[in-house]
This record gives structure tokens, C-alpha cells and sequence, in this order.
């Protein structure tokens, strides 16, 4: 038995080693490119480039994205000089775990180090209707808002696209086992997605791809702090993905307190980029509310979102706030959050309450990173 543990530890740090060989050639230029970066009509250009018939790269995302395999020698529909190529030029797996703490009811938190030292969050959460994860965009957060770990700590750079797709990408190997499978993808884990725009929607291309995760539109939402030139440039786009906006108050005064973002893209300005929105995209917006006790849970409160939410077809979320080490906030208990639900209710407001997850292994985006930084 003692042997087969030592070989099985043998054989983990081997892997690590050669999965680091790699890394590093990527820090030196070696390899040009991480192939969960490319979308289905660059990877036909790649075959074009290379002489290649154009419907090879169909087969090169079915080996990614349904087959999931880990190593391009898998590929074996290509040919050998493809194989070569492919493999000497780009990298499949570039995550390395860190760490994965499992809470008690099923959510689990991995802390991934990328090619260059950076850490970053995915969590998997269980729903009813199936499997959910939820992805950072960024390394760390510009946009400073007071409630959230990953506000402290400023952004460092953007990820690639291939840097999001390999985190469902990874949590689905992790389901392969047993034979399930990510059914929604939030993107809503640190960072502000519209920061990164244009990496943040070839992923979302990626992942949607029918030949690739085939992962519905409609399965797949965006989470903004409400930048409205993202918000205008994502209505052009012909896309079906839902948009979640971060509110947490109606009141101009207060959101600028917790949100800076609001100081230039006020209510006034975002109200009727929402409703445009609306009007081109027939989509039903969710408005994420951070209940904050005694903040944003007042009277005063529910008047102002009844009347930004006139005209606009949506629903608010509320989120408790859970962080027992937050200085400005104090945590806020699940009946405060039901009698808050009930006057939005009375007053004619769709709402909803998110369910906790994780509340035991460093719930809020961003704590995980955020304490592993400061130990650092
Ligand atoms: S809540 Fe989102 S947008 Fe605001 S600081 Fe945190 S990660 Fe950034």
C-alpha cells in the first residue's frame, strides 16, 4: 500500500514538473499561443495557413470540447504533421490547482495559479437543475466596490480567453467523472467582465460554439458593475446571453458610497442605456442587490428601485451580505432578507433571494484570493 502511495505522489509531482516545462516555455515565447484561445473560425484560418482541409478545425474542437482530451497526441483523426504542429506551438492545460475547498453543501472553490504566479477563483455550485460555474475574468478588480474582496485588491492584467474557457474546461473534466456536466456558466467571479471586453465575449463564443461545449446562450450570464459602453456594445452584439447588473442601491448618494463606477455612470445615464438594451435584445435583466444591513434595506430604498425599475422588464436578486471581517458592513441574517423580499414584493418588485453557497470556505468573490494574497 505504502508503495503505491509513494508512486501515486511520484507520479503527481512528474506531471506537475512536465506541466511546468511547459509553462515556462510560454513565459519564453516558445509556444505561441493557448489553443482555448482560438474560436472555431481562427482555428480554420490556422488549417488554411497550414494547407489544411478548413473542416479539420470542427474536428480540432470536438476533441477539445467534447472529447476533452489533455494532449494533442489524442487527436488521432489529424495527421502526424498537424499533431506536431499543434503541439509544438500550443499549450491545452494551463491551470494548476492550487487549491479546492469543498463546503458542506457541495460548492467548490478552486484557487488556480496561472502561467505567471497569478491566482485567480472558479466555484462550482450545485443547483437543482444541475451544475453552475462561476468565473473570473480578471486578475484582482478595478472597480473598487466597498462589499467585495477582490475591489481591495487592484487589478493586476486581464486573462486571455483562453485563461476563462480553461475554468470550465476544468471543473467539466472534474464532472466527466461522473458523468455530468456544466449546465451554466455565470461570469461573475472577480474582475468586471466589460474591462475585459473583447476577451470576455470570444469566450463566451468559445463556449457557445455548437461544435464545441455547445453551451446555450440563454445558459450563459454576464455580470457588469455597470459600465455603459460595455453595456451599449453588448446590446449590438447578436447574442442571447443574460446580463445581470450590479445595483445595490437606487439612490445615486448611496451607490456612489459602495460603487465607484457610479460617479461617472450614474442612474441617470444607465436607465435609459438599460432600456435600449431592453428595446434591441427583449432580454429580462436581473439587478444583483447586495442587502446591506441597515444601508440599503430601508423604506426609502424599495421607493427608489420601484421607480428606477418602471419601464423595465426585471428582477431583483438579493444577495445577503455574509462577511464576518468586513469593517464596513456587518453580515445580515436570512429573515432580514425575507422581510426585505416580502415589501419588494408588496410593492410590485419580482425578486428573488440567492441561495448561500459556500458560506463555510470563504464565501464572497474574491475572499479565497484575497486571503491567500495577504499570506503571501
Ligand atoms: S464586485 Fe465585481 S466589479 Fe465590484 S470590485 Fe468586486 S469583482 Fe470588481
Amino acid at each position: 500500500m505504502k508503495m503505491i502511495v509513494i508512486a501515486f505522489i511520484w507520479l503527481k509531482s512528474l506531471k506537475i514538473k512536465l506541466f511546468k516545462r511547459r509553462y515556462d516555455k510560454i513565459r519564453q515565447g516558445d509556444l505561441m499561443d493557448l489553443i482555448y484561445n482560438l474560436n472555431i473560425n481562427e482555428i480554420e484560418q490556422l488549417m488554411i495557413t497550414n494547407n489544411e482541409k478548413k473542416y479539420k478545425a470542427k474536428q480540432i474542437f470536438e476533441w477539445l470540447y467534447q472529447k476533452r482530451v489533455n494532449n494533442f497526441k489524442e487527436m488521432t483523426n489529424l495527421n502526424k504533421k498537424m499533431i506536431e504542429y499543434l503541439d509544438n506551438h500550443y499549450l491545452i492545460n494551463i491551470l494548476i490547482e492550487e487549491s479546492k475547498l469543498i463546503s458542506q453543501d457541495g460548492t467548490i472553490k478552486y484557487l488556480f495559479k496561472l502561467s505567471d504566479g497569478n491566482l485567480i477563483e472558479t466555484v462550482l455550485m450545485k443547483y437543482d437543475h444541475g451544475y453552475s460555474v462561476c468565473v473570473s475574468s480578471q486578475v484582482g478588480c478595478n472597480m473598487g466596490c466597498l462589499f467585495c474582496a477582490s475591489g481591495k485588491l487592484k487589478k493586476v492584467r486581464d486573462l486571455s480567453s483562453a485563461e476563462i474557457v480553461a475554468q470550465v474546461m476544468y471543473l467539466q473534466k472534474e464532472l466527466d467523472a461522473t458523468q455530468q456536466r456544466v449546465h451554466n456558466v455565470v461570469i461573475m467571479g472577480i474582475g468586471e467582465p466589460f474591462d475585459n471586453y473583447d476577451n470576455v465575449i470570444n469566450f463566451i463564443k468559445i463556449i457557445n460554439s455548437p461544435f464545441g461545449l455547445a453551451l446555450g446562450a440563454r445558459h450563459i450570464t454576464l455580470s457588469t458593475s455597470g459600465i455603459i459602453e460595455g453595456i451599449k456594445k453588448f446590446s449590438e452584439l447578436d447574442l442571447q446571453v443574460n446580463l445581470a447588473l450590479s445595483l445595490h442601491s437606487a439612490i445615486d448618494s448611496k451607490r456612489s458610497k459602495i460603487m465607484p463606477i457610479n460617479k461617472k455612470d450614474h442612474l441617470e445615464l444607465l436607465k435609459p442605456v438599460l432600456l435600449a438594451y431592453q428595446k434591441k435584445t427583449k432580454r429580462r435583466l436581473t439587478f444583483e442587490y447586495i442587502l446591506l444591513k441597515g444601508f440599503n434595506d430601508q423604506d426609502v430604498d424599495i421607493v427608489a428601485l420601484k421607480s428606477f425599475l418602471k419601464g423595465l422588464n426585471a428582477y431583483i436578486n438579493i444577495i445577503p451580505f455574509n462577511d464576518i471581517n468586513d469593517k464596513n458592513f456587518i453580515s445580515i441574517k436570512r429573515n432580514d432578507c425575507y422581510y426585505f423580499y416580502q415589501k419588494l414584493k408588496d410593492n410590485g418588485i419580482n425578486a428573488t433571494i440567492r441561495k448561500d453557497f459556500g458560506n463555510d470556505i470563504a464565501a464572497a468573490c474574491g475572499q479565497l484570493r484575497a486571503q491567500r494574497e495577504v499570506k503571501l
